[in-house]
């Protein structure tokens, strides 16, 4: 008999740049959603918000520095090489059909992602290519007395626990909980240009290639 295969954590973001936040959601996921490994997906050129403090190649550089140790974590160039939007949606289709119908996928998303999606693309679809999990962010709630209706239906209608993660490969909402941290990429780059240390912020070697390529200032 083959074994059933192991969910595959998909996490998106700008990474502008890449910082703890990010790093602490996915490790916390890997490990409370018993994922096999977590790739990190850089956008290339993000749909719904400002160009980026930095370039694709940049946050792509960032992103394989600071996942570097972890033998779980990968990155996928696949947006930032991209000459196209970077929706969300055609970004689960490709990996979809690359990885086979089986594979259980997790898309990973902090709660003021999460609340954000009425406004993606095609994002009622996305269900049925991937589960999707959310981590609670301070500043946030996932109460559903303060979300869009059709949200709030939806969180009704899919959420799940975990263990329903690895019975489909695709179709459920949980939640999982993560050591809070107030950390955000916009509040680096203020405090990064007002000339303040981010140490403790972001890993060692991403604030050396900032330091080094001079960005954000
Ligand atoms: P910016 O401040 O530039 O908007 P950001 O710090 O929110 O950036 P993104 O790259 O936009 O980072 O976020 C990618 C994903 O990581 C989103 O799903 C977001 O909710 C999540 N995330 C980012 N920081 C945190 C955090 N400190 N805690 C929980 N989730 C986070």
């Amino acid at each position: 008999m083959t074994q059933p295969e192991r969910a595959l954590g998909l996490f998106g973001g700008t990474f502008d740049p890449i910082h703890y936040g990010h790093l602490r959601l996915a490790e916390t996921a890997r490990e409370a959603l018993g994922l096999e490994r977590v790739r990190f997906i850089p956008a290339g050129r993000p749909p719904h918000r400002g160009t980026p403090g930095a370039s694709g190649a940049d946050r792509l550089a960032m992103a394989r520095l600071a996942t570097a140790d972890n033998r779980a974590f990968d990155v996928d160039p696949a947006e930032v090489e991209s000459t196209q939007a970077s929706f969300t949606i055609l970004t689960l289709e490709r990996l979809r059909l690359a990885l086979g119908p089986q594979r259980p996928l997790v898309l990973l998303l902090g709660v003021d992602a999460f609340l954000g999606l009425p406004g993606w693309k095609r994002w009622t679809e996305l269900f049925d290519f991937a589960h999707i999990a959310v981590a609670n962010r301070p500043g946030y709630s996932l109460d559903a007395a303060q979300m869009p209706d059709a949200l709030a239906a939806l969180v009704k209608r899919r959420e799940a626990a975990p263990e329903a993660l690895e019975t489909a490969p695709h179709g459920a909402l949980v939640q999982f909980a993560m050591t809070p941290l107030a950390i955000s990429a916009t509040d680096i780059r203020t405090q990064h240009s007002a000339g303040h240390s981010l140490r403790y912020l972001l890993p060692p070697p991403v604030l050396d290639y900032i330091s080094r390529h001079q960005l954000y200032i």
